[in-house]
């Protein structure tokens, strides 16, 4: 700890990044923020490598952001997490929320979801199309024969799960106390078809395992919040308190994202630049040229 506050361990953060591409100056930006967060109170920063995605997850992006967090000074409390290693606790949860009987079978493409989007039955939602809930009332017995030889995924129920909690809240330290409006988000998948658990569902569980007090995280993931909510409404887990910070958006007013190969941190590093100096002028509100700050 280089923290000289006492440590606190009723302040538990998380940083917890997807090995499926290179950090790059947002993930710093997040990685300061979580960490200073953290140190600031004397609590604990937990370094959680959220690596479900097994087709997209490689262990060298791994080893560059474990790597990428050295460069930049900010250190972690124990082990790395890895979210591969719960797949159990994942599965269990699974068959709990099948127990209750909020998860359906999808049977839908990618090709007639992108139909329905634009035959606009899928209205776009904050965090992309809204399923239209083409397979939510399947005949139980159909969509069972029809389990034995088509793909398909899991998704939730959301107005069912809904009724069945009654009204959420949330505390966002920034945006305030928030009603959970999980419907805008629509039935959301929890069993993707190719692996075994969403991001939704094992971020949910892995908040409340970890003892996450506050979930300090960007503004990109303020509506998936609703979701995470409900799914701890249903499975009985505590509720972190919310801190979803600003984006950091390139000079055509784009999020940085690894999809758009933003600058890594991995050339940054390579090419002999200072990671601390670099945090240094993020905690000051200095960014490289063409790069801001969301004010929303
Ligand atoms: N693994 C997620 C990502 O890299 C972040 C999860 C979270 O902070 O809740 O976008």
């Amino acid at each position: 700890m280089t923290s000289s506050v006492q440590l606190n361990r009723d302040i538990v953060v998380r940083f917890a990044p997807s090995p499926n591409g290179l950090l790059h100056l947002g993930h710093a930006y997040a990685a300061m923020i979580a960490h200073d967060f953290a140190r600031e109170r004397g609590g604990l920063l937990l370094l959680r490598i959220e690596d479900i995605d097994s087709a997209r997850a490689r262990p060298e992006f791994v080893e560059a952001i474990l790597a990428d967090l050295r460069w930049l000074g900010l250190d972690w409390d124990g082990e790395v997490i890895f979210q591969s290693d719960r797949l159990e606790s994942y599965a269990e949860a699974v068959e709990r929320l099948k127990d209750i009987g909020l998860l359906y079978r999808c049977f839908c493409t990618r090709t007639s979801m992108r139909r329905a989007q634009e035959s606009g039955s899928q209205p776009e939602g904050p965090d992309g199309p809204i399923y239209s809930g083409t397979c939510r009332h399947l005949d139980a017995d159909i969509s069972f024969d029809r389990s034995q030889a088509e793909p398909h995924s899991w998704r939730l129920d959301v107005a069912k799960a809904h009724a069945l909690t009654g009204p959420l809240e949330w505390l966002d330290k920034i945006h305030g106390q928030q009603v959970a409006c999980p419907e805008n988000l629509g039935d959301v998948v929890i069993v993707p078809k190719d692996t075994s658990v969403a991001y939704h569902l094992a971020v949910t569980l892995d908040d409340a395992r970890d003892a996450i007090t506050h979930a300090v995280r960007g503004d990109d993931l303020f509506a998936s919040t609703h979701i995470h909510r409900l799914l701890q409404a249903l499975l009985g887990l505590p509720t972190p308190t919310y801190f979803h910070h600003p984006l950091l958006f390139d000079s055509s007013g784009a999020k940085l994202s690894k999809s758009r190969d933003s600058a890594s941190l991995s050339v940054l590093r390579t090419t002999g630049q200072s990671g601390y100096q670099l945090v240094q002028d993020l905690r000051r509100g200095i960014f490289p040229v063409g790069i801001s700050l969301s004010t929303a």
